[in-house]
């Protein structure tokens, strides 16, 4: 199976592409959060460091991703999430992966803004059970929307999935990976996957089209 590299809006459907390569797969997920996270145990500067919520240097992040990569068996395929962010952080990632000997595509999962929008700014969440509804998708709701239909909780909607926080973080989206979606598109690496609909069982058919050896 081919490596994977996944450009994504907020909502548009990682997690449940990545859970799907890893369950029938058996792809190794490196998510940069748990990288540094599992790297800062053993190094108390980097700990403190992430601490302050500030964002590591591309020097650091590249030094890192190469070791996590040296280390993957030719065997196994793995899924790069949340790298890279910049064009510079790309290229320089392409030096390492040539140097190792590894290939990848790029999955550019495609969503209209209007439902990552319903996705996102429909979502209640149970504070007791942390189940999770959506009050803007048929069938995804609690009964009345207002307590949880398991614990009779009433649901919040919690300031991340509010309509401002969409929209800003959907902004940023946008800015950050334009040139990203330009470079992979002129190597012949950009896949688009459309994910618009509920059942995700056709854009995950066309994921395994995208990601098998022929
Ligand atoms: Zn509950």
């Amino acid at each position: 199976m081919k490596n994977v590299i996944f450009l994504a809006p907020p909502a548009a459907g990682k997690g449940t592409f990545s859970d799907y390569l890893v369950e029938s797969y058996g792809y190794q997920h490196y998510s940069t959060g748990d990288i540094l996270r599992a790297k800062a145990k053993e190094d108390k500067s980097l700990a403190d460091f992430l601490k302050t919520g500030a964002l590591v240097d591309d020097e650091t992040m590249l030094k890192i991703i190469r070791e996590v990569l040296t280390n993957v068996s030719s065997k196994e395929s793995f899924i790069l999430d949340g790298f890279p962010r910049t064009l510079h952080q790309a290229e320089n990632l392409d030096i390492i992966l040539h140097d190792l000997g590894l290939s990848y595509v790029v999955i550019y999962i495609d969503v209209e803004k209007n439902i990552l929008e319903k996705r996102v700014v429909g979502r209640r969440v149970c504070p007791n059970c942390h189940q999770v509804y959506n009050v803007e998708m048929e069938g995804f709701g609690s009964k009345d929307n207002v307590t949880c239909d398991k614990c009779s909780t009433p649901l919040i909607h919690r300031d991340e999935d509010q309509i401002d926080t969409f929209q800003k973080r959907y902004q940023i989206y946008l800015e950050s990976t334009k040139d990203l979606i330009r470079y992979y598109k002129e190597k012949g690496l950009l896949y688009p996957i459309s994910n618009n609909d509920l059942d995700q069982e056709n854009a995950l058919k066309l994921l395994r089209g995208v990601v098998s050896e022929h």
